[in-house]
């Protein structure tokens, strides 16, 4: 059975199974906190990303957004499904390199690249680079000459589209840290500084929306904002982008509120309006690049938890507290953002109550779903939350003095560790004496 809407079924144990292992056997094995990925999943959605393009015969690249959870066996799937990759730091360049994706497929974000990051990334011929601001012009030129080399830009601006989702995650609105402002003429002055440039070729335009979109209007509004800014360009200086990328977004199910779209409706959205309005410059049609995140990797990961101290407050609710929380997966601290989990051992079991599952950390705000509705529940159970592949990992910290857990891949009956959980030894080993 597919257990509410999400892509994992259970066994005649009553155990929930991820990835064609029992996941108690997991919670075993590796111990909790634990991440787990069913990686038929990851594949599944690559595919269906790629796929859609294939069906529109249309020229695209669909680069990975590595932050959504990167460690090197992540940079390997996304190799072997012939993804290309987007970094934003060194670290995750350093990743992908360790993990030997092809340099070629690599594509640099972010809002204050560092000197030595444009270095690393010209040094190892990535790609591609998406350009934020104009200190960053004036560093990648510098370097450029400095080392007699060219580099293939992205201009990022921001179209000025509103997006219906929380705050904090949208970022193609008019006021944002990210891109040059089209409307204010800022994305004018910085295609003047790279149009014809020597060393730094301007492939085209980068435009990322938001994030958790679940609808395709956004996309096709930017694409005709992106558009009039290109026919100014056309008319003006002759320019015509090679590249479109549209960025990531592409929303998923958290809970039975979420109604994603199938990934293959936003590329034929997108397509249908990059398409038009090429015709419409009369112009080629530029290839097609997204960068989904999110929509790669988060309904893959599943978290599990052991069940420790319960606390029930008469008339007003009843607490459960996992060995975990918000140092594996800050989202509903940060975002409010909503998960659904069921106790992996007893997942068959029909809910007679509602609980609301505390994290272990010293916070208030360390709750990781509020009214759950449950089976009875003892400690010991496993608590495995859905949905957690993107943006858990990627965003863990050590607070409380808390190991980050392990990560353990899923593919066909078969797991395997990926990233080592964290020991109490690794939590000082950063740490120098003071006496
Ligand atoms: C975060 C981000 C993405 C990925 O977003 P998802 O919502 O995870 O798909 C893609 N591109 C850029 C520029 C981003 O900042």
């Amino acid at each position: 059975m597919i257990i509410n809407h999400h892509p994992f079924s259970t066994n005649d144990k009553g155990n929930l199974v991820i990835g064609g292992v029992d996941s108690l056997t997991l919670a075993e094995k590796y111990g909790t906190p634990l991440y787990v990925y069913d990686v038929g999943i990851i594949r599944k959605n690559a595919r269906s990303f790629i796929k859609a393009f294939e069906n529109l015969d249309v020229k695209a690249k669909v680069a990975y957004a590595s932050k959504a959870f990167s460690c090197i066996a992540m940079v390997q799937v996304a190799n072997q499904e012939g993804l290309c990759l987007d970094v934003v730091s060194q670290g995750e360049l350093f990743t992908a390199l360790e993990a030997g994706f092809p340099s070629e497929r690599i594509h640099m974000h972010g809002n204050n690249k560092s000197r030595h990051e444009l270095k690393m990334a010209i040094d190892h011929q990535i790609g591609c680079i998406v350009i934020d601001n104009f200190y960053e012009i004036q560093l990648l030129e510098e370097l450029l000459q400095q080392e007699g080399k060219t580099m293939d830009v992205l201009l990022r601006v921001t179209p000025g589209v509103e997006l219906n989702t929380h705050q904090y995650i949208m970022t193609g609105n008019e006021d944002s840290k990210f891109g040059f402002n089209i409307v204010n003429g800022q994305a004018d002055q910085a295609f003047q500084l790279l149009h014809n440039h020597k060393h730094i070729r301007l492939k085209g335009l980068h435009c990322h929306i938001g994030s958790q979109i679940f609808e395709t209007e956004g996309f096709k509004v930017a694409v005709d904002l992106l558009f009039e800014q290109i026919e100014k360009w056309l008319d003006r200086d002759g320019f015509k982008p090679q590249v479109l990328n549209l960025g990531g977004g592409y929303g998923i199910r958290y809970t039975e509120i979420d109604n994603p779209l199938e990934y293959n409706v936003y590329v034929d959205e997108i397509v249908e309006a990059v398409k038009k309005n090429s015709e419409r410059l009369n112009i080629l049609m530029p290839e097609i690049w997204i960068e989904p995140g999110r929509s790669i990797v988060g309904n893959a990961g599943v978290s599990l938890y052991t069940v420790g101290s319960s606390k029930e407050i008469p008339g007003i609710r009843n607490y459960i507290s996992v060995d975990g929380g918000m140092a594996d997966n800050i989202r509903p601290a940060l975002y409010e953002a909503k998960y659904e989990a069921v106790i992996a051992n007893k997942a068959t079991v029909k809910p007679i109550e509602k609980a609301s599952i505390a994290g272990k950390a010293c916070e208030s705000g360390d709750m990781l779903i509020w009214d759950l509705p449950l089976p009875e529940t003892e400690p010991g159970d496993i608590l495995a939350v859905f949905a957690t592949g993107a943006y858990g990992y990627a965003m863990a910290s050590n607070y409380n003095r808390l190991a980050k857990p392990a990560v353990v891949f899923v593919e066909d009956g078969t797991d395997k560790l990926v990233v080592k959980g964290e020991t109490a030894e690794d939590i000082i080993k950063n740490d120098l004496s003071y006496e």
